[in-house]
């Protein structure tokens, strides 16, 4: 960005090793490519296969295993630069994050057997199995059962808004283990399985896609008694609650970058088209009024990525970042939808025309404000754990 405004200068491009390599790539999927897929409601899988191939979306696993080893800040940054790129990272994140519960938790035979196959791109990780339609952010309470029976478990329940599971050979599934009226904590007896998916569709398991607002290959995922050996347990039996949660903050920090990546997106488009744009005889971009809602959102885009650049070092120094990566995720989201709403009325009417990749990425953007964790519940936490206000759920 800065090279094409010389004042328009971000908050120090960190790791341009990453960033120039994920922007090559990019510029081979530009919009045009991403229209496409909306059209024929399908997935990019050349754009994740070149990713993979790379070794981007196998940036958090350590070498030792076949990965790149590298900081959840380097992953940022590549995560941060595809959205900026106008491209879609949430086709591919989960890929980097979501083995880092296997990573933690997993026994060594377990992490041996599927990390390098994951890093190689030979074994796609990518469903991540936790909201539930009935329980929904209340995520202690979900009702999918795993009973255990000699070697195996028995796993009956229901999963919503699973993305990519059609395009994933396993899922991180979390289920509960001990009913809930027998546990003290409401977070106790959820445990974590690593599923295969592939293997069993149609022999308990069954995935429907779900119609969005987006091309985010989400799905419904159903277990009608579907049998797996009890190895596929991580970790131990009722601590999977506990497991998931620093997965959580790093899921959540990623995709404070990915959101920061399209307030980008939005703020170089807006810029340009308010420097380019001539109506009643000067750059729209002269008016105040269309200047300085762009300039507003990038200040706010600037903060949002301060706070995301002191979560990740915390969670990279290995110390507690839960407050930190929760009010990263919340400021981006909403710094990028603020780009996102300059970048729309800055266009006027041409935000309309999908060429333009205005409304494609507006229509991406909202859903940070959602998922992984919605705003109020953030601000719950907030409240709660860093001011000491009681419980409001
Ligand atoms: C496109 C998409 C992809 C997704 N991908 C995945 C995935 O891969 N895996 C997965 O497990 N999940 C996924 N999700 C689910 C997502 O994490 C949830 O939608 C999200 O956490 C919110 O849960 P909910 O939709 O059940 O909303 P609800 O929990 O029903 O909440 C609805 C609204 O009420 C508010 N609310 C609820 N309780 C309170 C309270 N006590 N105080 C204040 N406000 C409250 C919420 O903030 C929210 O605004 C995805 C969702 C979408 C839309």
């Amino acid at each position: 960005m800065s090279e094409d405004h010389p004042t328009l200068v971000p908050i120090g491009e960190d790791f341009p090793e990453l960033r120039e390599p994920v922007r090559r790539i990019c510029a081979k999927y530009p919009g045009t490519y991403w229209q496409q897929l909306e059209d024929e409601q399908a997935y990019p899988t050349a754009f994740v296969e070149e990713l993979t191939t790379a070794g981007f979306l196998g940036a958090l696993i350590p070498e030792e295993y076949g990965g790149s080893g590298l900081s959840l800040r380097a992953a940022a940054v590549i995560l941060q630069e595809i959205n900026a790129s106008g491209c879609n990272a949430s086709q591919g994140h989960a890929q980097m994050y979501i083995m880092g519960t296997l990573l933690r938790h997993g026994s060594e035979e377990q992490k041996r057997k599927y990390l390098p196959e994951i890093a190689a791109g030979r074994i796609r990780l990518q469903a991540f199995g936790v909201t539930e339609p009935t329980t929904g952010s209340d995520t202690t309470q979900l009702k999918t059962r795993a009973v255990r029976e000699g070697d195996e478990y028995v796993i009956n329940g229901q999963k919503v808004w699973t993305s990519r599971a059609m395009y994933s050979d396993m899922m991180l599934l979390l289920a509960r283990t001990q009913s809930a009226d027998q546990v003290k904590k409401r977070s106790d007896g959820l445990s974590v399985f690593l599923i295969d998916l592939k293997a069993n569709i149609g022999k308990g398991v069954d995935i429907r896609p779900i119609k969005a607002m987006i091309n985010h290959n989400t799905t419904e995922v159903f277990f009608d008694n579907l049998r797996v050996p009890a190895s596929t347990l991580i970790g131990e039996e009722g601590k999977g609650f506990r497991y998931i949660l620093d997965g959580m903050n790093a899921e959540r920090i990623l995709v404070a970058s990915e959101a920061i990546g399209d307030g980008k997106f939005f703020i170089k488009k807006a810029t340009d088209y308010a420097n380019s744009r001539v109506v009643f005889g000067r750059p729209i971009g002269q008016n105040q009024a269309v200047q300085f809602p762009i300039a507003r959102a990038w200040a706010e885009l600037e903060g949002a990525d301060m706070v995301c650049r002191r979560a990740a070092a915390l969670f990279d120094d290995g110390k507690e970042c839960g407050a930190d990566a929760n009010i990263a995720k919340l400021l981006a989201s909403e710094a990028a939808w603020k780009a996102g709403e300059a970048a729309m009325q800055t266009h006027g009417g041409f935000s309309y025309a999908r060429e333009y990749d205005i409304e494609r990425k507006w229509r991406d953007c909202r859903l940070f404000q959602i998922a992984p964790i919605s705003t109020n519940l953030i601000l719950a936490y907030v409240g709660q754990h860093v001011l000491g206000m009681p419980r409001s759920y």
